[in-house]
């Protein structure tokens, strides 16, 4: 058995494996496979209105944003918010937490000024900064709400009446949120949505329209908005696979239960790495991440026989990204707290062989 710490894609529920893939074979009893219909067919149309109102129920959407699935991967989006949101000669903040944040930074500095409030390069993105101020002449405030290569979650935003647009690709829908704290929520499906090829965004109607900018017709959040997530077709597998897995997500309990899990999995992992010898962690207590979990050994030398027993127990994904080193357990709402377990046995053991 494979326990799946994989950073992205990751893992999805059994169950919304098993439904896809027999979609593959007979979509809804039409005799058809789901990736051979139209896109404008009534039973895909259904789909796609389904995911996008189970997007706006678990997160409690409120009137005034409108949801849609694009494409591009979170990454196009840093370079489309700043093109819709920032005109030309006016001003962001961003708030620079790792290497994501850094390439959203990039790419609006190709449409408008960018002030970084705040980084936390100096320690290698191991914390999140928390003293600095958003001055009211910046048009948006960018943020990294997990930081899925260093380990660091923001388990606050900042109070600002500057309009607030969050990554939140590595995070969203594995605890509660406020959507209306924020302007614009982004976020790649392939990790706590569904797998890659969609990306959601969740925005605020009011910000848009303003850039003075014209803008290419697939690089406009108004004509997707318009286009109910069709103007041109869907990545329909993408958005099908999404919907299962937030109808799984529902049926479980919705955000606040799966939120429960995601903290008792989080809570036995970096209890097994502060108390056992061998291991620390990488980031600042108060900034962990409960879904990138990252860690060190205390003797590097050991790093690549304990992944090798990891492996072995099947614990796979483990293997840090190259700029923290060490080790990143990513544990996503699909991941079991038994495979957590899987986990902590295999650090228990290894200590206990290498005491
Ligand atoms: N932002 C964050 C926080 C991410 O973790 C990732 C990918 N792991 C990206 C952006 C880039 O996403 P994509 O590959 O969908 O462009």
């Amino acid at each position: 058995m494979k326990h799946n710490f994989g950073a992205g894609p990751c893992i999805l529920p059994q169950e919304v494996f098993k439904q896809a893939s027999q979609a593959v074979l007979n979509f809804n009893d039409t005799g058809l496979s789901i990736l051979e219909i139209s896109h404008r067919a009534p039973e895909f149309v259904a789909v796609m209105d389904e995911a996008i109102n189970l997007v706006k129920e678990l997160l409690n959407v409120p009137a005034g944003y409108s949801v849609v699935f694009l494409q591009g991967g979170a990454s196009l989006q840093f370079c489309m918010v700043a093109m819709n949101l920032l005109p030309e000669g006016k001003k962001a903040a961003y708030l620079e937490t790792g290497v994501w944040a850094k390439k959203a930074v990039a790419e609006a500095k190709l449409f408008g000024e960018v002030e970084v409030v705040a980084s936390s390069k100096d320690k290698n993105y191991s914390y999140i900064p928390k003293d600095y101020s958003i001055s009211e002449d910046n048009v948006y405030f960018h943020c990294t709400s997990n930081n899925t290569i260093f380990g660091t979650q923001m388990h606050s935003f900042p109070q600002t009446n500057v309009p607030i647009v969050c990554d939140m690709s590595s995070d969203i829908f594995s605890k509660e949120i406020n959507v209306a704290d924020f302007d614009l929520i982004y976020a790649g499906a392939q990790k706590n949505i569904g797998p890659a090829g969609a990306t959601l965004v969740i925005v605020k109607d009011e910000i848009l329209g303003k850039s003075g900018r014209k803008i290419p017709s697939m690089l406009d959040y108004k004509i997707h908005i318009e286009g109910e997530s069709m103007y041109n077709t869907p990545p329909v597998f993408s958005v099908f696979v999404s919907m299962l897995n937030l109808r799984w997500l529902k049926a479980k309990g919705g955000v606040a239960q799966i939120a429960k899990e995601n903290d008792a999995k989080a809570a036995a992992l970096y209890m097994e790495i502060d108390r056992n010898p061998l291991f620390k962690g990488t980031t600042a207590v108060e900034d962990r991440s409960k879904m990138s979990i990252c860690f060190v050994m205390e003797n590097p030398e050991l790093e690549k026989p304990f992944l090798k027993y990891a492996e072995d127990k099947g614990c796979i994904g483990i293997k840090g990204h190259r700029s923290v080193g060490g080790f990143r357990a990513s544990q996503y709402n699909a991941l079991p707290i038994t495979s957590v377990h899987v986990l902590i046995e295999a650090m228990q053991e290894f200590a206990e062989q290498n005491a």
